[in-house]
C-alpha cells in the first residue's frame, strides 16, 4: 500500500501569505504512486456507465483524462473564463473577494450523459461546485466529485450537498 501523503508536499505561503499549498508533483512523478492515485479516484466508479469525466483546470486535467481512458469516456475540460474557443456556458462562484467563473463548451456534454467530475484538491468547494452546476445546467447526471485531496476542516463538501464526494487523501484539522 503507497502512503499518498508521503508523495505530497506542503508549501507554505503559496500562492499567497497563509495558504499551504499542497504540491502534487512528487506524486506525479513516481510512475508507481501516479497509477496507484488513479486507481484509488476510480475505485468507486468501476463498472458503472460513465459517458464523460469532467477535468477542472488546470490539475484536475492530470486526473480527468487517464481517467476518462480508464473508463472509455468522453474527456470535457472546464477552463478558466476566455479559454474555450467555441460556444460556452458558464457559472461564477465565489471567492473571499469577489468572484470567478468556469466555463464548458455547451455542446460538450448532451442530456442524459452520466458525469464523473474531477480535480486535485477540494478546499472550500467553490469550484467544485461551480463545475457541478454547470454539468447540470447542461443535462448531465453528476455521478459524482473525485478529488485526490480533501481540505477536511475548510468544509468545502457543505458546498455540494447532494453530490457524492470521493477523496483518496483526507487532511482533518491540525
Ligand atoms: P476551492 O474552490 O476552494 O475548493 O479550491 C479548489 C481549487 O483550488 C482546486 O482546483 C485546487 O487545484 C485549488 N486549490 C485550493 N486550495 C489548494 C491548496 N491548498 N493546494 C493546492 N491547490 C489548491
Amino acid at each position: 500500500m503507497i502512503d499518498f501523503a508521503e508523495y505530497i508536499r506542503d508549501v507554505p505561503d503559496f500562492p499567497e501569505p497563509g495558504i499551504v499549498f499542497k504540491d502534487i508533483t512528487p506524486l506525479l512523478g513516481h510512475g508507481d504512486t501516479f497509477r496507484a492515485s488513479l486507481d484509488a479516484i476510480a475505485a468507486p466508479y468501476e463498472g458503472m456507465q460513465i459517458d464523460a469525466v469532467v477535468g477542472i483546470e488546470a490539475r484536475g486535467f492530470i486526473f480527468a483524462a487517464p481517467l476518462a481512458q480508464r473508463f472509455n469516456a468522453g474527456f470535457v475540460p472546464v477552463r478558466k473564463p476566455g479559454k474555450l474557443p467555441w460556444q460556452v456556458s458558464g457559472q461564477e462562484y465565489a471567492l473571499e473577494y469577489g468572484t470567478d467563473r468556469l466555463e464548458a463548451h455547451s455542446d460538450a456534454i448532451q442530456p442524459g450523459d452520466q458525469v464523473l467530475v474531477v480535480d486535485d484538491v477540494l478546499a472550500t468547494g467553490g469550484t467544485g461546485a461551480a463545475a457541478v452546476g454547470l454539468v447540470r445546467e447542461l443535462g448531465g447526471q453528476v455521478l459524482g466529485f473525485a478529488v485526490l485531496i480533501e481540505l477536511d476542516f475548510l468544509g468545502g463538501r457543505r458546498k455540494l450537498p447532494d453530490v457524492e464526494v470521493h477523496t483518496v487523501v483526507h487532511y482533518g484539522d491540525d
